[in-house]
């Protein structure tokens, strides 16, 4: 076991640092559905790690390609260079997205995926012709990572309040979480109209001033919100009326999150780039991309004078480790059917989930795919602190659950099973009889 001076070292991110040092948490091992404690504990992984490890942890396909790239090519510069396995797994990433989507921009993490999104769009929309074109438009309660951008047209004040001006010129539809939908199983009826939201940001500025829209199709970080039925398509519907670039924002919900590849499969609404990270490569090895469609590439790519189109990328755009990972994650949802398997259980999931209304506490159960968010009302005068106490505790009982503000969000790995499913919902059934 660590000292805690020992801890004092590694800032840890989006962490309660001094609780954490008081009272350290720490994971040692990983395998399939399950974590193993430094003091050797099981932990049943309700949440995917961070919504991420989709295949489960440490499995083997993976985990031998990664070895075997490691001692091939451990890195490749891809500025003016390349490798194969950086284009195999771009092919195979397009393939699984929707029709046309299928230039694939590689970054490292989510958030310089939306980053590396929002500049394509705008550096599109300049290509167009349409330069005046440099407003981005994003949602309240968005969380689209921590970059400039993404804090920007995020929607979470503690995200944005200590960090100057952010970008300029961006503004926010309203969210569309909304009470009266309480309980309900999967997409909300009500709150479609929300999306007019955008007309009215056109109204007040003028179509020509906007470039953008980027919205997580189904909002995961920041509580399990949905979109109600007909949303996502009347945005989509302003969106190409005015000539405004549609991002989703799918670091979340693709690869298996909602029974599908993406969720714009699953919605049937095609946005023009779709941003893409952890379920990408099972998060064995960092990797994000932006799938972007063939008419925004073009337009940049074919509309730029001779040599580079674009003056955007990392050096480790692609990095063959994570491409190789990559490969084997894709080929293991594929061998596997995990999304159909997603899709299959998504009833009893459901099931499981509703059946803690009625429980102390609980004010709303909100579920799609295997995605489920339990909101609690919050403690007076203590917002947030049940949430929390409830995560410990179920991490204490052998279960991990995630807290964001009094909600408690779950979104296990796709391979989990019925037996699994019970055991959750009987730790939090039991947790929330106890707690305060
Ligand atoms: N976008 C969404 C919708 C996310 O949920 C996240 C992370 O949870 C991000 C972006 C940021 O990803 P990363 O933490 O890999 O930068």
């Amino acid at each position: 076991m660590f000292h805690n001076d020992q801890l004092a070292a590694f800032w840890m991110p989006f962490t309660a640092n001094r609780g954490f040092k008081a009272e350290p948490r720490l994971l040692a091992a990983a395998k399939d559905m399950h974590y193993t404690t430094t003091d050797g504990r099981a932990v049943l992984d309700g949440t995917a790690g961070l919504w991420c490890v989709n295949a489960g942890h440490c499995r083997e396909l993976i985990v031998a390609a990664i070895r075997e790239q490691a001692g091939k090519m451990d890195f490749g510069p891809t500025f003016q260079l390349g490798h194969p396995l950086a284009f195999d797994f771009a092919n195979r990433v397009g393939e699984l997205m929707p029709a046309g989507l299928d230039r694939v921009f590689f970054t490292n993490s989510g958030s310089e995926a939306v980053d590396s999104a929002l500049k394509i769009a705008l550096a599109c929309q300049r290509s167009r012709g349409q330069g005046t074109r440099t407003r981005l438009i994003g949602r309240e309660r968005g969380y689209h990572g921590t970059g400039f951008g993404g804090i920007s047209v995020g929607g979470l004040v503690n995200n944005r309040r200590a960090f100057g001006t952010l970008l300029t010129g961006v503004d926010h539809l309203r969210h569309t979480h909304d009470v009266a939908n309480a309980f309900s199983r999967g997409q909300p009826a009500s709150g479609a109209d929300l999306a007019d939201d955008l007309e009215r940001i056109v109204a007040l500025h003028g179509s020509e001033t906007i470039a953008a829209v980027i919205v997580e199709p189904m909002a995961g970080s920041t509580g399990v919100l949905l979109p109600p039925v007909g949303y996502l398509e009347r945005l989509r519907e302003s969106c190409t009326r005015h000539g405004i670039i549609l991002i989703f924002d799918e670091v979340i919900t693709a690869f298996g999150r909602l029974g599908t590849a993406t969720a714009a499969e699953r919605f049937k609404v095609v946005p023009d780039m779709i941003t893409l990270a952890k379920g990408l490569t099972n998060a064995a090895v960092p990797m994000g991309a932006v799938a972007v469609s063939r008419a925004i590439h073009d337009d940049v790519v074919e509309g730029a004078p001779d040599g580079i189109e674009l003056f955007h990328g990392y050096t480790y755009s692609g990095h063959p480790l994570a491409a190789a990972a990559g490969l084997a994650t894709l080929d293991l949802y594929r061998d596997e059917h995990l999304f159909d398997r997603a899709l299959e259980l998504e009833p009893y999931w459901t099931d499981a989930i509703h059946s803690l209304r009625g429980h102390r506490h609980v004010i709303d159960l909100r579920t799609l795919g295997l995605v489920a968010g339990i909101e609690l009302e919050p403690r007076s005068g203590e917002p947030n602190k049940r949430a929390f106490e409830l995560f410990h505790d179920c991490f204490d009982r052998g279960l991990l659950v995630r807290a964001t503000g009094d909600i408690i969000a779950l979104s296990p790995p796709l391979i989990v099973t019925r037996s699994q499913i019970d055991e959750m919902v009987g730790i939090i059934a039991d947790r929330l009889a106890t707690i305060d």
